[in-house]
């Protein structure tokens, strides 16, 4: 309804938000794989939980599978990127036996993860997983490692049931996009139960979901609505929404596209919080930004809590299609 009368808003627009560097990379690797070696190039699992990325890259020639199975005989040679939250040993494995070109798109940070995995692993512990069951990250983190030798643990309660075979032996790591407070808490928990209990070498939770929690958290207080752009599938987006809850914002929506909004359910609104997903393309951020300024008499505020620098390189077999198109 653009007819209404034009009250006064504020949008308190947070920084950092969107894309991060795994995303980004994850995402030029495709394009540049595309550049490289032409169309099809396959995509395993959404390259990155946001439709208007997969559409963008499927117009440019990306067909997207959930498994390798599902890529034909005739295009065996043409590359398949594995997407950027990580996949079990299997897959590559798998990919090797059907001789596939594949191009690992597995964000440096979720990497890290593995490794510190494996590493609790050698040092003889039982590895405790802290995530949210079938996300595709959980999936690749715990494919890292024999079945049986990681348990999943959800919340602060599955920390109370859990019972470990040798509970003076085991070592923690967590999914990248968790929320920072609730993990604490799951920590302290088996931590209280089991005393020795190790740490991995380095937080789990990357920079990206700190930054972008954080963000909220300092811009949540007193806003009617507080907006995040993401996907229904992403993660880190819905513990943005948590966290605006949290942190005092009266309603907090997940939108993927402006067209989405509601705005006569939204009742009567002055302050607005806006922030986005890690998967969540800027572009987006403005198309509900010129939403908001078709109906009310708009000012947006910059609420930036950081700045972020972080780059990811790209796979190696890639870096020269980069230089000669760059
Ligand atoms: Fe990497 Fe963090 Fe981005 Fe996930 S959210 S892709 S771990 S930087």
């Amino acid at each position: 309804n653009v007819n209404v009368s034009r009250s006064p808003l504020t949008i308190r627009l947070c920084g950092p938000r969107g894309f991060c560097a795994g995303v980004d990379r994850a995402i030029q690797i495709v394009v540049l794989a595309l550049k490289g070696y032409g169309a099809p190039v396959y995509v395993r699992h959404e390259i990155v939980h946001n439709r208007y990325v997969v559409e963008g890259l499927e117009a440019k020639g990306a067909v997207f599978v959930e498994e390798l199975d599902e890529i034909p005989e005739e295009h065996r040679a043409q590359p398949v990127v594995f997407s950027a939250h990580g996949v079990p040993k299997s897959v590559p494995a798998d990919a090797s036996a059907r001789n596939l070109f594949y191009l690992d798109a597995t964000c440096p940070l979720v990497s890290k993860v593995h490794k510190q995995a494996m590493r609790h692993q050698r040092l003889g512990r039982h590895v405790v997983l802290i995530g949210h069951a079938g996300h595709p990250e959980v999936i690749g983190t715990m494919g890292q490692l024999p079945e049986g030798t990681v348990s999943l643990i959800e919340t602060i309660e599955d920390a109370q049931a859990y019972q470990p075979a040798d509970p003076d032996n085991l070592g923690y790591v967590t999914q990248t996009t968790l929320s920072v407070d609730d993990t604490v808490g799951v920590i302290a928990k088996l931590r209280e139960r089991f005393p020795n209990l190790n740490d991995p070498s380095a937080d789990s939770i990357c920079y990206a979901t700190t930054n972008r929690q954080e963000a909220v958290k300092q811009a949540a207080p007193g806003c009617d609505l507080f907006l995040i752009v993401g996907a229904p599938n992403s993660s880190n987006s819905k513990r943005l929404v948590e966290v605006a809850l949290k942190a005092g914002a009266k309603q907090s929506l997940l939108v993927q596209r402006a067209s989405e909004i509601d705005w006569d359910a939204l009742g009567p609104i002055r302050s607005v919080g806006l922030s986005a997903g890690a998967s969540a393309p800027e572009v987006i951020v403005n198309e509900i930004i010129e939403a908001f300024k078709a109906r009310y008499d708009t000012t947006v505020e910059l609420a930036e809590f950081s700045i972020e620098n972080e780059h990811f390189l790209v796979n190696r077999e890639l870096r020269s299609i980069e230089l000669t198109h760059e």
